[in-house]
């Protein structure tokens, strides 16, 4: 057999993998690169042997703190898609952008666009159940997975997907323990989940069953690394997106938003996003803004329209247009494919940017991050944003998914100072405990991490134990991913 692993220590390769798009930095003591499965098998035997942790990782692109470890860090480098019919099969190394590509050429389409598309991995994104602009309309990441090969610390290489209900109750040994300990919890965990339209907190149990099936690889999807390696991926896509033009609302202060939003959504846009212009301005790029008509002050809503053809995407601009609410704003319309990328690219470029803002010491940093809460209370997360950072005296950044309600907050602080470090920590109890009064989630599309998992227990007070169990059955010695998500008790 020819060896195909690849086991990587020197110190500028740890010192790599030691950091991602999150706060912190962890030197791992060996990086994997796995060609295959066998590799993967190969991982796993020497971690349950060393008694090392494995961090599974695609492209580093996650924020809070999930693709760094002190163990085994693995990434797997074959990037493979396959068409069929009207779905795909891919390995997790597969690059979003390129996977796009792909499905274009047969007219395809995988609805889900993380603006870190360019960069970020399909496994990244199956592991995280990412999310983008078009969730509003068309899901996460979630909606999407069909079937997932998977390598266990236990069980070893496992194909996981959707078997009724009856047959999962009675199936085999992991698979039957765990259908059975959901439909024991069920009540309770519909009871407790968030009232949101987007989540990446915990386990997504409430999705498991449905439709009479009993959806394993749901299980698996937005479990960051915490249950097992994914080997490979098989999603739904769908035909190629239709027309579309996008309307763009300025406006001047927050207080706006809701109403804005809430007009919008009537006419069931693919996508309500909100920009920030002062973002843009702190950090030098005013120049991205000269696209938009209207001031430089205030914050943009854009709304994507779409329609099977022209003149269905004229009655919703006029329908919309005809608003007298929206009226007032003055929306107005980009129907040219180049002006709408462009658009569309200073959106994906927005947390870039924020990265380049700073304040004397003090910078955006990521911890609230992409808290959600229900549509209904869009108004009452943003007046308590507005309050409390008025309160503290403290900037913030503020844009994101309006359309669900999910928003990307960061307050400038300067993490090297012992005081800000505290504050922040202060910051982020203050406004998970607002989120969870509101029915919310801390996080919509980019998951716990490291950073937010103590607070998972307080998200899921009646499940929390339930999921532990649950990482148990797959997990029992804590080898995958360990601290992020869930705490070992
Ligand atoms: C500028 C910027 C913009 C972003 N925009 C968005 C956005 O619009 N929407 C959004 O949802 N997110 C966004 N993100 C967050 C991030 O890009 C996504 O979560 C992305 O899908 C992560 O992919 P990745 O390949 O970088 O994964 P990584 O960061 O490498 O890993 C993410 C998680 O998946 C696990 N994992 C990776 N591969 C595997 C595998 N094969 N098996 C098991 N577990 C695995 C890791 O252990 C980790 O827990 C953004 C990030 C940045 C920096």
């Amino acid at each position: 057999m020819v060896e195909s692993l690849r086991i990587l220590t020197e110190k500028k390769v740890l010192s790599e993998y030691s950091k991602d798009a999150g706060i912190r930095t962890i030197e791992p003591r060996a990086v994997f690169v796995a060609e295959d499965e066998g590799d993967l098998l190969q991982v796993i035997r020497r971690a349950n042997l060393d008694g090392v942790p494995i961090t599974p990782r695609g492209s580093g692109t996650s924020i809070p703190d999930q693709s760094v470890g002190s163990g085994y860090v693995v990434v797997q480098a074959q990037k493979e898609v396959q068409i069929s019919g009207r779905e795909f099969q891919c390995t997790p190394a597969v690059i979003k952008a390129d996977q796009n590509s792909t499905l274009e050429q047969s007219n395809l389409w995988m609805p889900v666009d993380p603006s870190s598309y360019r960069a970020c991995s399909i496994g990244g994104m199956v592991s995280n159940n990412s999310a983008g602009a078009r969730t509003l309309k068309y899901g996460s990441t979630l909606e999407y997975v069909k079937e997932l090969t998977v390598v266990l610390p236990e069980e070893g290489r496992r194909v996981v997907k959707a078997l009724p209900l009856d047959e999962a109750l009675h199936g085999d040994g992991s698979t039957r323990k765990v259908a059975n300990l959901m439909v024991e919890n069920w009540k309770t965990i519909l009871h407790e989940r968030p009232k949101t339209t987007k989540n990446s907190s915990g386990y997504r149990l409430e999705r498991l069953i449905h439709d009479g099936l009993f959806d394993l690889p749901r299980l698996f999807v937005g479990s960051e690394g915490t249950l097992g390696l994914i080997s490979r991926i098989t999603c739904q896509a769908r035909g190629r997106p239709p027309l579309r033009s996008l309307m763009v609302v300025s406006i001047d202060s927050l207080k706006d938003m809701e109403v804005v939003v809430e007009e919008l959504r009537v006419s069931k846009p693919s996508a309500v996003e909100l920009l920030d212009k002062s973002i843009f301005l702190k950090a030098r790029r005013g120049d991205l803004l000269r696209q938009f008509r209207g001031s430089q002050k205030g914050y943009l809503v854009y709304a994507e329209i779409e329609g099977k053809d022209e003149s269905e995407l004229q009655r919703a601009f006029e329908q919309i247009a005809s608003n007298e609410k929206l009226a007032e704003f003055d929306p107005f319309l980009l129907t040219d494919p180049g002006e709408m990328s462009k658009a569309w690219e200073t959106r994906d470029l927005t947390l870039t940017i924020a990265g380049e803002m700073r304040s004397g010491n003090r910078y955006p940093v990521p911890g609230i991050e992409d808290l959600v809460v229900p549509p209904g209370k869009l108004r009452d997360i943003l007046a308590f944003l507005e309050t409390t950072f008025a309160d503290l005296g403290l900037e913030f950044i503020s844009y994101g998914h309006a359309g669900d309600a999910n928003l990307h907050v960061r307050p400038l602080l300067d993490m090297s100072d012992g005081r800000d470090n505290k504050l922040h920590r202060e910051i982020m109890r203050n406004c998970f405990e607002a989120v969870w009064k509101m029915g919310g989630s801390i996080t919509g599309e980019h998951g716990d991490g490291l950073l937010r998992a103590e607070y998972v227990k307080e998200q899921y007070v009646e499940t929390y134990e339930l999921m532990v169990q649950i990482k148990e059955i797959y997990d029992p010695k804590w080898l995958m991913n360990p601290g992020v998500k869930l705490q070992r008790p």
